[in-house]
């Protein structure tokens, strides 16, 4: 018996080892993008991934503004180029776009249609490569037969579904569900600062302090729409709070001005006519999120368009407005302000018709001395204190009138 026992022990650690041995190798094998490259020739630009392996993709145009977007396979990229522009492309921008699918967007510099897409085998020492050429194009023909024309590689990539991620249903849990929303992520960068501060990386740093800080209170309930680099449609943003039930959603965004000496805080909430050309002009900048992500527009009619309000809406908007007077107040007590704060836009990710929704824009990265300071945690966590004790003020409030 005790042979036999000593058998069973040898094989079971036989097994360990081989399904080591095989959880390493998949490690090892994770797909990576190498290299990108750009080959400028009279009246096309080649773009040229090199690939660990090769990977199923998808090839397509977007208007307004005008791109090519590359789908593959989920891949690492450990480091894509800084500049990325020649020939027709301008830039280019990478990120997870969702869970399984990776993103890679060129933004052009003038319309170009995708001519065609080549998959070459290791050769001469290069990796699989993925060729994408582009070809000039009138601006009337890339709005109708370039971006209606998808190419795909034989295995296809399944498509693209924005599905909500679950999020967990309050179980007995009194307490209010406050949802903080990172604004941007992934392939949509958001705003760049002056010395490259990225708005993406920024709010999430943001974010995360603040869950951190209403989690210890233990008074309120935290969802986040999202805790790493990816990218979120605006509307599943909101969808998310709807699904958590939330009482309130702040969203973190950094602002930009061409000026580069605008600096200070500034608050938002949602309403059909915009405060001024300024909260206009912000919201049409945050609604282009999903375009820069590279979701199609034409399969939202109007999502971006007039905000429509309901009557069931101007109580939300009510509680909105509210928690953004006291929002207001606590930064003020802190942090410099944006002159006449708490203005109003049509921003798409507010438009939730049932959950309070306020938008703060904490601080310009356009201008150089506001960049450094909101990269300071002493600095994010003055912000920080301001959103909670605002937070702590707004149900206090709350409860005072249920009572
Ligand atoms: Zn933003």
């Amino acid at each position: 018996m005790p042979c036999r026992k000593q058998g069973v022990g040898l094989k079971s650690l036989m097994l360990a080892l081989l399904l080591l041995m095989a959880l390493s190798l998949e490690a090892a094998a994770r797909p990576a993008i190498l290299d990108a490259r750009l080959g400028i020739h009279p009246g096309m630009t080649r773009v040229v991934l090199e690939l660990s392996e090769a990977s199923a993709w998808r090839v397509f145009a977007l208007p307004e503004p005008n791109r090519v977007v590359i789908d593959l396979q989920e891949v690492d990229w450990i480091g894509p180029p800084e500049r990325f522009s020649a020939g027709y492309v301008s830039a280019l921008r990478f990120g997870l776009f969702t869970p399984g699918i990776s993103r890679v967007v060129l933004d052009l510099k003038q319309p170009a249609a995708v001519r065609q897409v080549l998959e070459l085998p290791p050769h001469d020492g290069r990796g699989h490569r993925l060729v994408v050429d582009l070809e000039e194009t009138a601006a009337s023909d890339f709005r109708t037969s370039a971006v209606a024309n998808i190419q795909e590689s034989a295995r296809r990539l399944p498509p693209i579904e924005i599905a909500l991620p679950g999020a967990p249903a309050p179980p007995r849990d009194r307490r209010p569900t406050i949802v903080i929303d990172a604004g941007h992520g992934g392939v949509d960068p958001g705003a760049i600062g002056v010395s490259g501060t990225k708005e993406k990386d920024l709010v999430l740093a943001y974010s995360r302090a603040l869950a951190e800080k209403i989690r210890a209170s233990g008074r309120f309930r935290v969802v986040m729409t999202r805790d790493d680099d990816r990218f979120i449609p605006l509307r599943q943003r909101f969808a998310i709070a709807e699904q958590a039930k939330a009482d309130l959603f702040i969203s973190l965004h950094a602002n930009t001005n061409p000026s580069g000496s605008i600096r200070g805080a500034s608050v938002y909430t949602l309403s059909e006519e915009a405060s001024d050309a300024e909260a206009a002009a912000i919201a049409a900048r945050e609604n282009k999120a999903d375009a820069i992500g590279g979701l199609d527009l034409a399969v939202q009619p109007g999502e971006v368009g007039r905000v429509l309000l309901g009557l069931a809406q101007r109580d939300t908007m009510n509680l909105s407005k509210t928690y953004a007077v006291m929002l207001v107040d606590e930064l003020g007590k802190r942090v410099e302000l944006l002159r006449n704060t708490h203005r109003f836009a049509g921003f798409a990710v507010l438009k939730s018709p049932t959950v309070p929704s306020v938008l703060l824009e904490i601080g310009y990265i356009s201008h150089r001395d506001e960049e450094r300071q909101l990269r300071d945690p002493t600095h994010r966590q003055r912000v920080v204190d301001a959103v909670f004790d605002a937070i702590s003020r707004h149900f206090e409030i709350q409860q005072a009138w249920n009572q």
